[in-house]
């Protein structure tokens, strides 16, 4: 009897580098479509901290799809709404959430710390979590992956997805130094937990000053005496500053807003304590392609759209979705999955990119004459009998962005099987 014909192994093993939104998404789609993933990650833990995060459209749809909905619903920040004050700290206009929130019924609002910690809690029975390693070096022979961690340990996968963030070491390492992908925005934003100063409860305080925003904020999960502090600032170039050298950045922080008055020496001063301390350029990048041979990325390791677009921790749920999905379709086969998931991706991507862009630039204004305007539309529009048409078309347009992942119906929950 002839031998059968000997096909390519389907690929199983993946690694999964970053445990924040996109990894541990990517891990339980993987995990149920039979794959056997394990992710790495470089803090000794789940890192809490950051912004809270949009989830709209497409990103509560996955939600919903991997049983995490309910969760993530617990966790809502339930805003009531924000005020601009002045310099003297009067409020000169208010923002109730359901005019300028931008979202629909179903959409809704995290921490993005909770995320991150609701998805991994998802996973952590099903998935091999590695914490306090990264990968050194890797070796894609056509085969398979030879990875050695900064540890000294050694593996080897099947593939390897690099959703290390903005700043991905996965890249650097297969495709090249970040500078040759990444496009900044012109603004930086740093945000850290402090005392609950302005003694908010579900609120957020916003003041201008040309060229910077800040605003703070305590949300429905927040600590009790705790809140939110969040600074823009407009840097036309980069800042020389190094990504992980967290005392210069909160001394470049203290230089950008040195002098200024309201509550800004205290807040800023508050940076001193903070365990979750936050600060980076708001930037985007941009990809040819997203993979190289059995290594792909995902997340902002990708195509971070930076937190201008609101879009970013959306994306990357849908990415992990249609990544996972597109694997198992083509049965594990990396080249046509890979293919495939950039396909679908790609449109929504440059979409939301090209909202990030529009955004980045209207986050400060670059004068007191800009800022006054603001004001004067922040308390005109809610008196306006067109208030409603109005957030309509803002919801129109961030919808449009929140939606633009097609998300197909995968052949869910049927494993591959045991590859040999
Ligand atoms: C602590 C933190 C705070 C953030 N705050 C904000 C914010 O305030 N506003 C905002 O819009 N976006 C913020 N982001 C980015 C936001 O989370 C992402 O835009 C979005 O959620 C996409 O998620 P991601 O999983 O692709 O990347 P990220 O959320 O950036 O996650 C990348 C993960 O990879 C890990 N990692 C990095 N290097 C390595 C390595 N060498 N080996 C292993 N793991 C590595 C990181 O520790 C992190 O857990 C923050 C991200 C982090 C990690």
């Amino acid at each position: 009897m002839p031998a059968k014909p000997r096909t390519a192994r389907p690929s199983r093993t993946v690694l999964i580098s970053g445990a924040s939104v996109a990894g541990p998404a990517l891990a339980l789609w993987l995990h149920r479509y039979g794959f056997v993933p394990t992710v790495v990650e470089k803090a000794p833990a789940v890192r809490t901290g950051g912004y809270k995060v949009d989830l709209r459209g497409g990103a509560i749809e996955v939600c919903d799809r991997m049983g995490v909905l309910d969760e993530v619903r617990a966790h809502s920040t339930d805003m009531d709404g924000g005020s601009y004050v002045d310099s003297a700290g009067r409020t000169v206009g208010e923002l109730p959430a359901e005019i300028f929130g931008g979202r629909e019924a179903q959409d809704d609002e995290i921490m993005r710390g909770d995320l991150a910690r609701i998805l991994y809690e998802r996973t952590r029975e099903n998935v091999e979590y590695v914490f306090g390693d990264s990968v050194a070096s890797l070796h894609d022979d056509g085969a398979g992956v030879d990875v050695v961690f900064d540890s000294g340990t050694r593996r080897r996968f099947d593939l390897v997805v690099g959703a290390d963030g903005m700043h991905s070491n996965t890249r650097r390492l297969v495709f090249g130094d970040e500078r040759h992908y990444k496009r900044h925005l012109g603004a930086y934003i740093s945000i850290f937990t402090g005392p609950n100063r302005l003694d908010l409860t579900r609120w957020e305080t916003y003041h201008a000053r040309p060229n910077k925003l800040i605003s703070v904020y305590s949300t429905s999960g927040e600590t009790a005496g705790t809140a939110k502090n969040c600074f823009v600032f407009a840097a036309p170039t980069e800042l020389a500053c190094a990504h992980r050298d967290t005392a210069a950045q909160k001394r470049l922080l203290a230089d950008a807003f040195a002098g200024d008055d309201w509550e800004i020496p205290r807040l800023i001063a508050d940076a001193a304590d903070a365990d979750d301390f936050f600060f980076d350029s708001i930037a985007t990048i941009h990809m040819d392609r997203w993979s190289r041979g059995r290594v792909v990325l995902l997340g902002d390791a990708a195509h971070c759209t930076s937190p201008a677009s609101g879009q970013g921790t959306g994306l990357a749920l849908t990415g992990a979705y249609v990544l996972a999905g597109e694997l198992a379709a083509a049965g594990g086969d990396h080249v046509a999955g890979f293919a495939a998931y950039e396909e679908v991706m790609r449109p929504g991507v440059e979409l939301n990119r090209r909202f990030a862009e529009k955004f980045a630039k209207e986050m400060t204004l670059s004068s007191r004459r800009k800022i006054a305007m603001r004001m004067f539309m922040v308390r005109t529009l809610p008196k306006t009998p067109f208030k409603n048409l109005i957030a309509k078309k803002i919801r129109q347009e961030i919808q449009q962005a929140a939606n633009a992942v097609p998300l197909k119906e995968y052949a869910a929950y049927e494993p591959l099987g045991t590859a040999a």
